[in-house]
C-alpha cells in the first residue's frame, strides 16, 4: 500500500481562499482583521516562521504588525508592548513566537495576552476551555491536524489514536481534540515503555516529538493515518519530520509530508483564529 498524501499546501490554499472573502467583508463593515506578531531574539527558524505568518496575513487580507526585540531585551518592554496591543482595536490576535530567551517567563508572557486575542490558544484559561470542550481558540497546530482528518473524510469516532509527545502546544491539545472527536487516545512521551507497541495499535498516529524520522514504517499499523508534526533541520539543510516518510508511506493509508503538511496548516489555522476573533469583535 502506498499512502495517500495529506497535502497541507493544497488544503491551506483552499481554506485561505475563503478567508480573503471573509476578511474583505469584515473590512467593508469597518473591521479589517489584524494580527500582531512578537519575536524576541534571532532564532533563524523563528524568523522564518514569523515571515511566513506575516506574508500569509497579507495574502488573506489580514492586517499584520511585526515587533522584533533584541535577545537581551528587558521582559518589561515586551509586557508593555503586549499591554498596548491588548488595548489596540486594530489588533484581534496577538502571537508571541516561541521559544523565548531564557530570561523570560514564557508562561507569564502568554498569560499577559488578552484572552480574546490569544489566537494561539496557549493561555491557561483557553487551555481549560479546550479541556472542557468549549475552546475559545483551538491551538493552531493540532487544529490544522484535525482539519486534515475532516477534509479527507476520515472518521475519528471509536478509533484508536496515539499521540507521541505531550507538549502544551502540540501533544496535549492534540490528544484533547482527538478525545473530544470520539477517539480512544493514548499519549506517549520520553518515559513511555515500548513505544512501538503503542504506535502499532494506532488507527491515527500523531508524531510531535522533535526527533528526526523516529517513527519508522515498522511502527505503523497497516492502513493507519499518520500525521507528522515534527520539523527537524538536517545537516544538509533539508527539513524532515518525526516520521520516516519513505518507510511509513508504504504502510499507512494517509500521511502528511514534511515540509508541506502540518506546517502550512498551522499558519492557515492561525489566520482562521484571527478572523474568528475579528468577527467576534465586530459583532460584540
Ligand atoms: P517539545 O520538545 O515541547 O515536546 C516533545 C515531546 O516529545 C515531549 O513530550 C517529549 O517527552 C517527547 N519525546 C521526546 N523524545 C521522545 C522519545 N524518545 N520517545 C517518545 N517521546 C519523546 O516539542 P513540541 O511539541 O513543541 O514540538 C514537537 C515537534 O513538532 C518539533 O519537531 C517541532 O519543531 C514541531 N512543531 C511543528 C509545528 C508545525 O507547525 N508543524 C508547530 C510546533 C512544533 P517528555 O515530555 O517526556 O520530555
Amino acid at each position: 500500500m502506498t499512502a495517500q498524501l495529506l497535502d497541507g499546501v493544497a488544503l491551506g490554499q483552499q481554506l485561505r481562499a475563503g478567508f480573503k472573502q471573509r476578511a474583505d467583508q469584515l473590512a467593508a463593515q469597518g473591521t479589517r482583521p489584524g494580527l500582531a506578531v512578537i519575536l524576541v531574539g534571532e532564532d533563524a527558524a523563528s524568523q522564518v516562521y514569523v515571515r511566513n505568518k506575516v506574508n500569509a496575513c497579507a495574502q488573506a487580507g489580514i492586517h499584520s504588525e511585526k515587533y522584533v526585540f533584541a535577545p537581551d531585551v528587558a521582559p518589561q518592554v515586551v509586557f508593555d508592548k503586549i499591554a498596548e496591543l491588548n488595548a489596540d482595536p486594530k489588533i484581534h490576535g496577538i502571537l508571541v513566537q516561541l521559544p523565548l530567551p531564557r530570561h523570560f517567563d514564557a508562561d507569564a508572557v502568554l498569560e499577559a495576552i488578552a484572552a480574546q486575542k490569544d489566537v494561539d490558544g496557549f493561555r491557561a484559561e483557553n487551555v481549560g476551555a479546550l479541556m472542557q470542550g468549549q475552546p475559545c481558540f483551538i491551538p493552531c497546530t493540532p487544529y490544522g491536524a484535525m482539519k486534515f482528518l475532516e477534509s479527507a473524510g476520515i472518521s475519528v469516532k471509536g478509533k484508536e489514536a496515539v499521540v507521541v509527545g505531550r507538549s502544551n502546544i502540540v501533544g496535549k491539545p492534540m490528544a484533547m481534540l482527538l478525545m473530544h472527536a470520539g477517539a480512544t487516545v493514548t499519549v506517549c512521551h520520553s518515559q513511555t515503555k515500548d513505544l512501538k507497541a503503542h504506535c502499532l495499535r494506532a488507527d491515527i498516529l500523531v508524531a510531535a516529538i522533535g526527533r528526526p524520522k523516529m517513527i519508522t514504517g515498522d511502527m505503523v499499523k497497516p492502513g493507519a493515518v499518520v500525521i507528522d508534526v515534527g520539523i527537524n533541520r538536517m545537516a544538509d539543510g533539508k527539513l524532515c519530520g518525526d516520521v520516516d516518510f519513505e518507510s511509513a508511506r508504504e504502510v499507512a493509508s494517509y500521511i502528511t509530508p514534511v515540509p508541506g503538511g502540518v506546517g502550512p496548516m498551522t499558519i492557515t489555522m492561525l489566520l482562521a483564529n484571527t478572523l474568528e476573533s475579528a468577527e467576534r469583535s465586530a459583532s460584540a
